[in-house]
């Protein structure tokens, strides 16, 4: 039916590679693409095993748009899914202007030089993808992603006013190392050390980075303690779940996480500024990622759960109501069927229901779209189909409302 091509071969990207091929009536031919051709060539290894069918790779360093456009004329991908890094997210998009192919993403643009987690400059694309009959959806992961889908879901079925939304994302998993980053080591690290920051009437407040704590009791997992920090969903769900009075998000970080983060701060690993050693120029946080667990490495002894999911306020029919919407992933059971941990699955799987509802016409709109600007209704029934079911409950407590 349809042709994907997917860019980057990390975590996510092995987890997309499989559940493409896990559904061949849609995707009848998958490549798969990224700067170190080994790592295709692992995951393409991997795919056959799993699922008896061979992907097609290819070597391509996404920053450079003319190599790109090649890659896609020679592919004629129906959508290009951008699970590489942050940083490529223009140059991706750039080269799906060039050749005319719709674009999906799980991470917004970012500057190298500063970490900024805005989408302006995707945002500002929109006219030009518009004008050539293109799509272009960000932030198609789980969160940026699946709990945007949850808030437009909330919006369409239980609410006719939201009036709060907390996104809360639990990782009560155990990978065995003393430090690890889930994800991207750089990326991670950045959002973390930033500071934090939440959206009230009208108006951004700003934290430090991890000052506001509280323990959230996690469905299955028990209580755990979630920090306050700004991501970047935050950004587009203020734009676009009209009459909102106030939107936070939630990450739990372990007591040995955050001493062994505040140690490589104190010291200056965490640095994303160039430094001069012995004559050459380094960025201590790339040094670090150099000597961290690669994040797809991970799943072997993962043990435990994720957690991920948004707490509802608002208004139905004048009466107050509490909804809580949230899916729960199994690390020891994605990497049976994956061959990665339940963070790589979460953020993999999205893309590709994306992938199917742009291949199906389902999703049909020309222009840049963050995900809860579509119909949340197949995006849902789809992650019940495809293992990220999820579940919906009357919320009663009113912790969230200190
Ligand atoms: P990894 O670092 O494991 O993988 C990134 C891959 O992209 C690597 O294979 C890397 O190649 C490749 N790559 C980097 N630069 C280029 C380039 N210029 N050209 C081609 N390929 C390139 O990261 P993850 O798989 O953990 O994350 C992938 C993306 O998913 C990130 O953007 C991350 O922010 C996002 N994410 C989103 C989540 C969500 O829920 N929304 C959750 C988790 C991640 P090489 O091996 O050569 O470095």
């Amino acid at each position: 039916m349809g042709n994907v091509l997917i860019i980057g071969a990390g975590g996510v990207g092995n987890v997309v590679a499989h559940k493409c091929a896990q559904v061949p009536k849609v995707f009848s031919k998958i490549v798969l693409a990224s700067r170190n051709i080994e790592k295709c060539r692992n995951i393409q290894q991997s795919v056959k095993e799993k699922t008896g069918r061979i992907i097609d790779i290819a070597q391509v360093d996404a920053d450079d748009v003319p190599q790109t456009v090649e890659l896609i004329k020679k592919v004629k991908p129906d959508v290009v899914i951008n699970v590489a890094l942050p940083y490529q997210d223009l140059s991706i998009m750039d080269a799906c202007l060039e050749t005319n192919v719709n674009y999906i993403d799980t991470a917004n643009y970012e500057p190298k030089d500063t970490p900024k987690f805005e989408y302006k400059w995707q945002w500002a694309y929109h006219e030009r993808f518009k004008s050539k009959g293109i799509m272009a959806l960000l932030g198609c992961g789980f969160d940026p992603g699946v709990t945007n889908v949850f808030c437009a879901y909330a919006q369409k079925k239980f609410y006719d006013k939201i009036k709060t939304i907390d996104i809360l994302d639990c990782n009560a998993g155990s990978h065995g190392h003393p430090f690890a980053t889930n994800f991207n080591p750089e990326i991670n690290i950045r959002e973390i050390t930033q500071n934090g920051k939440y959206w009230e009437k009208g108006k951004w407040i700003e934290t430090k980075p991890l000052e506001i704590g509280f323990d959230f009791n996690y469905p299955e997992v028990g209580a755990k303690k979630s920090y306050l920090l700004f991501h970047e969903e935050l950004e587009s769900l203020v734009k676009h779940v009209k009459g909102l009075e106030r939107i936070r998000f939630w990450m739990t970080f372990s007591e040995n996480y955050i001493t062994h983060l505040r140690v490589l701060q104190n010291i200056g690993m965490t640095r994303i500024d160039e430094v001069e050693f012995d004559g050459k120029k380094i960025v201590p946080l790339k040094f670090l990622k150099a000597l961290l667990p690669d994040p797809s490495s991970l799943g072997t002894n993962y043990e435990g759960k994720t957690v991920i999911g948004c707490v509802f306020d608002g208004i139905k029919d004048g009466k107050q109501k509490k909804v809580y919407i949230y899916n729960v992933c199994d690390h020891a059971k994605c990497y049976d069927e994956v061959k990665s941990q339940a963070i790589s699955y979460t953020a993999g799987v999205p893309p590709v229901i994306g992938a199917m509802l742009i291949i199906k016409n389902i999703w049909k709109e020309n222009g840049v779209f963050n995900v809860e600007q579509l119909d949340p209704e197949p995006f849902m029934e789809m992650l019940n189909e495809h293992g990220l079911p999820w579940k919906q409950v009357d919320f009663p407590s009113s912790i969230l409302e200190k």
